[in-house]
């Protein structure tokens, strides 16, 4: 089997890792002449770093990230709190990475890169997917580098723009709101006790102001700040300009700009995320605010869902990884517009972020389940000492897990939390993971 995958960012980095490591024939193809420099998505989800447990790159992410900063705020140039965007909760055996974590995200590509190295693969940079064809048995890709290729299977991972989306004639659906606008970036700022995050505003109107968040590896900080309807660049000046306006003259002195942008509000959901032999995933299949710091994380369990189907290659397979994925990122793209909103309003919760942005709770049970635990749930973990005592094969004579373990499911708040002597007695229902027992009958992975 051979897939083509049209985008290295988070999502197809994830997806080539996924397809790697089973022994199918990948290749990443990226329109970019050279690799993103910028921590746009910085905040990886609980959920997230269970995937990348699970992909080999943990340690690296956990030891170049850090933990989520604690807030100062500072209202007319005055101190009046600490505040922390979510509770800081203690690991458990089935909640092991319960908070998230925050690495650049090009460093967290990096990282995605270097593993994928390891199978041999790397990234095709300077060479765009410009058009492609299918039937029933091959996809057939345009390149721009000029070389025509046949594969069996073409993903989209090509972001918001997605010539692959836009050329299944795929609707995007949702909004977009030139009215909001922000500045967004990478900088250093003297000044400022980087063990820290800031939020300054004015005593006016103390929920419209400028946060800058630490950055790992360095002194930076990733910042946001409100541009309304002026048409200003997105330069140094310019953000010494709003830091001056918010903070003070003279709290910080920004230098080294390294990344800039001016973002809007898109948010937008694909109506499909796949045609025949080609899928979406990642952004390319739905646009998030920055607000829920969720964005990047869809993507990657977008990837991690669908590697595995891919790989496996049979069509009822391969039918849910639409079904699955697209209601959940419907729901993730809810969430990330409530707390958007509560921005807008100026609501003074808009920084706190609940349980469901740490993504522990997506659970692909279908509708008419009704177990206390089914196909598609996330299940508490379960010691090796109480699986030996089940008779379940050792945990290091299993096979890899077909399925990703990210659908497991710890609690739903509508249906009483599974216990583990629920379990079936019969061995054959154990998939063994990492750190858990998914139940599925056998017939269901490899
Ligand atoms: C300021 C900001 C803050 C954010 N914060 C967070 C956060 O805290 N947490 C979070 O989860 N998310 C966050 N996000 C969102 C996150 O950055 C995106 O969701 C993420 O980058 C999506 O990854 P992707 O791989 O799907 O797409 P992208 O990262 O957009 O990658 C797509 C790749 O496809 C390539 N490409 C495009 N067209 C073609 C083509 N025709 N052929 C070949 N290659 C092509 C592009 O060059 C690019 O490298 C934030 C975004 C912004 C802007």
């Amino acid at each position: 089997m051979t897939v083509l995958i049209a985008g290295g960012g988070p999502t197809g980095l994830t997806l080539a890792i996924e397809l790697a490591r089973r022994d199918i024939a990948v290749r990443v193809i990226d329109k970019a002449d050279e690799f993103f420099q910028g921590s746009r998505g910085d905040g990886l989800q609980p959920r997230t770093l269970e995937v990348f447990e699970d992909l080999g790159v943990l340690d690296q992410v956990l030891a170049q990230g850090i933990p989520m900063p604690t807030l100062k705020i500072l209202i007319g140039g005055q101190p009046v709190g600490e505040r922390r965007m979510g509770e800081v909760v203690d690991p458990t055996p089935d909640r092991p990475y319960p908070n998230a974590h925050m690495l650049g995200q090009s460093r967290t590509e990096a990282i995605l890169r270097d593993r994928l190295s390891g199978f041999g693969v790397s990234v095709e940079l300077s060479t765009a997917l410009v058009s492609f064809s299918q039937d029933d048995d091959r996809v057939v890709a345009e390149l721009s580098t000029g070389e025509t290729l046949a594969v069996d299977y073409l993903v989209g991972a090509d972001g918001g723009e997605s010539v692959v989306r836009k050329q299944l004639g795929i609707a995007f659906e949702g909004t977009t709101d030139d009215s909001i606008r922000m500045l967004l970036g990478d900088v250093s700022a003297e000044g400022l006790d980087h063990d820290y995050g800031y939020w300054f505003a004015g005593p006016d109107n103390p929920m419209e102001g400028i946060v800058l968040t630490p950055l790992s590896g360095g002194d930076q900080f990733q910042f946001g700040a409100p541009l309304g309807d002026r048409d200003l660049e997105p330069s140094l000046e310019t953000l010494q300009g709003l830091v001056d306006k918010y903070a003070g003259e003279g709290v910080a002195k920004l230098r080294d700009l390294t990344w800039s942008t001016v973002w809007r509000p898109n948010i937008r959901l694909a109506e499909r995320f796949r045609v025949g032999r080609v899928f979406i995933a990642g952004d390319a299949a739905h646009v998030h605010p920055p607000t829920g710091g969720q964005g990047l994380n869809t993507g990657v369990q977008d990837a991690y869902n669908l590697g595995w189907k891919l790989a496996d290659g049979r069509e009822e397979v391969l039918a849910t990884y639409e079904t699955e994925r697209r209601t959940n990122a419907a729901r993730v793209l809810g969430i990330s517009e409530d707390l958007m909103q509560k921005h807008i309003d100026g609501d003074e919760c808009a920084l706190d972020r609940g349980d469901d942005t740490r993504q522990l709770d997506i659970s692909y049970r279908s509708l008419d389940a009704t177990g206390p635990l089914t196909t598609g749930d996330r299940a508490p973990d379960a010691p090796p000492d109480r699986c030996r005592r089940q008779q379940a094969p050792p945990l290091r004579s299993l096979p890899r897990p077909a399925r990703d373990p990210a659908p497991l499911h710890p609690r739903n708040d509508d249906r009483p939390p599974a216990r583990r002597d629920n379990h079936p007695r019969d061995p054959a229902w154990y998939l063994h993971l990492p750190r858990g027992v998914l139940l599925l009958p056998r017939e269901r992975w490899r």
